[in-house]
């Protein structure tokens, strides 16, 4: 299996962040590990779509919560690794052998074909990134507790919910 050109598996941060005005906004997910960093540039829909897909697979995913994880982190990034790239491909898992999800982003600049990096994170992490996504994504609009996507002024429909709803939900 070819390996990506860099990993990281020592997260301390792993945070989707936004810039600018109400529609004109950026975003990234900007990522430290042990000694390194990655600002990972994306557009809007790229971000809530990973956010609602990285949802789903969590609620698959059976976890014990107090289960450890084995990040692999004879795979880190040579120190100080700096990297900086708007990414036009993202793929995300869950790997059984470590307990963790993976994250694999690439640059669409990279002369290697391989993923350009791989960012390893536990459960928590997982869960505050998604969170945080969406709030940024839906901007402000509320969320509903049950599939955390935004409900529109409209009402929701839940896939959550039998008979697919059209009541807003308070
Ligand atoms: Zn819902």
């Amino acid at each position: 299996m070819p390996e990506p050109d860099f990993q990281f598996t020592e997260i301390s941060k792993f945070s989707p962040e936004t810039f600018g005005e109400p529609g004109m906004r950026t975003f990234r997910i900007n990522a430290d590990s042990a000694s390194s960093n990655a600002l990972i540039w994306v557009e809007k829909e790229q971000l809530s779509e990973l956010c609602e897909s990285m949802n789903q697979l969590i609620n698959e995913v059976k976890l014990d919560q107090n289960s450890d994880t084995f990040p692999p982190i004879e795979k880190e990034a040579p120190g100080l690794s700096k990297l900086e790239f708007k990414t036009n491909r993202i793929a995300f898992g869950y790997d059984e052998n470590s307990k963790m999800f993976l994250i694999d982003v690439y640059d669409p600049q990279s002369i290697s074909e391989e993923t350009t990096l791989r960012i390893w994170i536990n459960s928590i992490q997982l869960e505050a990134f998604i969170n945080k996504g969406l709030e940024i994504v839906s901007a402000g609009r509320p969320k509903c507790e049950l599939c955390k996507k935004p409900i529109n002024p409209e009402g929701h429909s839940c896939e959550y919910k039998n008979g697919h709803s059209k009541d807003p939900i308070i």
